[in-house]
């Protein structure tokens, strides 16, 4: 083990995380603690997310190890400590988009992987690229199950070994998955692993591999997401609700059907049922439909300052900026921070293999505009009222001075949207009557659209829609 990186007496424990809503489920702690043969396990909470559970000798007891690798411990290491430690000689950098070789806009030429992808493909491809030329025997990534209902959840890590595999875990799935699974399959099996994982989860696996030889010798590169934020499993079950199926009998969800003949930014939900029947809504005829509003949004998101995987080898986004956000068959942004991943690209680049132009750092942020607004101003405010418990320690300052007094609004707004949303789901479900949840879902967005269009450049996309439709 390494020497620690807390700088700082005070220790915290899974439940002290877990009350203070700063769990985001990722499932580290739990690993860890299976390593030393403490029963535990990540389970669904009442709102469809992730949370550890063990003995109390375990959960209750405040540790060095749990306080140095939670990514919401207030002591762990903060994300750009962490990437000057990786990739000490990026020559670029800036606050917004943290360290990095290069970045570019474009997609993946060869085969179908743009097609399969739910942007540019390039997540899967770099995957792919770094089995083929053999730097890695596996990818940890993230799959659908084939029999939901019995699971219990719809998707979770496995490692794939091949292309066929590896084909199988492309799109984004807006639904929590947790690692301590497939670290235990990592720890288990010797072998060079990529994991594909959202900025905390890969903080998670950076901090774990501090801890850890192990880990460190075996998770060779982290393929980040950027991240809005990482929504409940609830979510696709009020895609049911919506559509008129019943839940138990979905086999299928996907978050962002591909329409390559529409704008990227026009997501449609799509379920298979058992008996094979597909139903399609696109998300503005979803009451909770507006990722902006904050539905079933993980508490600790609103605690996360990081949007762009700042601690990975490389990460990927959609360009959400003009002409490519009405490009339906999808368009990475993608920042390279290791220089081998760079080199990879450039390669291929050169080969006609991917279609892509490099791009400053600035315009990566603008493709994220929003995001980044929500984790540094909205962030900054919240800070001044927000936590419960276990103060977080975050790269941004609390501010309740800088926001408009509109954006202050915006912020509260949507912070309740989120915080509902899971008691509003909960009681629907416990009654068995959706349309608690639906009718006040339809309020909620009502009210943030008020306040919220003529702020941001969700009433123009709408505003398209409309015409598109007639
Ligand atoms: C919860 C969430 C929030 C996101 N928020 C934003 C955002 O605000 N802005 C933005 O530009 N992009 C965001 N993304 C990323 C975006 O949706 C695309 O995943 C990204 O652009 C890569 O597209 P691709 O076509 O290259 O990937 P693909 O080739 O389709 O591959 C996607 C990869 O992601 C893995 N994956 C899918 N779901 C998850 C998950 N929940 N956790 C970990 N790995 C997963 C898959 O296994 C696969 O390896 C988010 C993704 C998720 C899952």
């Amino acid at each position: 083990m390494r020497e620690r990186s807390i700088d700082t007496p005070q220790l915290y424990s899974p439940e002290g995380i877990v009350n203070s809503g700063l769990c985001i489920g990722c499932g580290s702690c739990a690993a860890q603690a299976q390593l030393q043969g403490i029963d535990t396990k990540m389970k669904f909470d009442k709102y469809g997310l992730y949370k550890p559970e063990g003995p109390a000798s375990w959960y209750m007891t405040p540790s060095e190890s749990f306080t140095a690798t939670c990514p919401f411990s207030p002591a762990a290491r903060k994300e750009d400590e962490l990437a000057v430690h990786n990739f000490p000689a990026s020559p670029n950098h800036s606050e917004t988009v943290g360290r990095f070789e290069s970045s570019y806009v474009g997609h993946v030429l060869e085969q179908d992987f743009r097609l399969q992808g739910s942007s540019g493909g390039m997540v899967t491809w770099v995957a792919s690229e770094l089995l083929r030329k053999g730097l890695i025997d596996g990818v940890a990534h993230v799959i659908a199950l084939k029999d939901p209902q019995a699971d219990g959840r719809f998707f979770k890590y496995r490692i794939a070994r091949n292309q066929d595999e590896l084909n199988e875990g492309a799109k984004s799935r807006y639904y929590p998955v947790e690692m301590s699974e497939v670290l235990q399959v990592i720890r288990d099996t010797p072998g060079r692993y990529a994991v594909v994982a959202l900025p905390c989860m890969t903080k998670a696996l950076q901090l774990l591999r501090e801890e850890d030889e192990i880990f460190k010798a075996r998770i060779s590169f982290t393929l980040g997401l950027f991240c809005g934020h990482m929504k409940s499993a609830h979510f696709a079950e009020s895609f049911a609700w919506q559509m008129g199926a019943p839940f138990k009998a979905v086999k299928e969800v996907e978050y962002r059907y591909k329409y390559p003949d529409r704008p990227a930014n026009w997501y449609n939900a799509m379920l298979r049922l058992e008996d094979g029947t597909q139903l399609n809504k696109d998300w503005w005829h979803l009451a909770d439909g507006d990722w902006g509003a904050g539905f079933f949004m993980s508490s600790a998101c609103n605690f996360c300052d990081d949007v762009v995987s700042e601690t990975a080898d490389v990460a990927f986004g959609d360009a959400w900026v003009e002409p490519y956000s009405s490009d339906g068959k999808g368009t990475n942004v993608v920042i390279a921070r290791s220089a081998l991943v760079k080199d990879l690209i450039v390669a291929a680049i050169q080969e006609g293999r991917l279609q892509l132009e490099e791009v400053s750092g600035d315009f990566v942020e603008q493709t994220q505009a929003a995001g980044f607004r929500q984790r540094r101003e909205g962030l900054a405010y919240r800070l001044t009222w927000a936590p419960k418990g276990i103060q977080p320690n975050k790269r941004v300052q609390p501010d309740a001075d800088r926001p408009e007094r509109s954006r202050k609004v915006i912020y509260r707004t949507r912070y309740w949207i989120s915080k509902l949303s899971h008691s509003m789901f909960w009681i629907a479900r416990k009654t068995g009557m959706p349309g608690i949840y639906i009718s006040w879902a339809r309020v909620a967005a009502s009210f943030y659209h008020g306040i919220a269009y003529h702020k941001g450049n969700f009433g123009e996309m709408k505003k398209r829609y409309v015409e598109f439709k007639k």
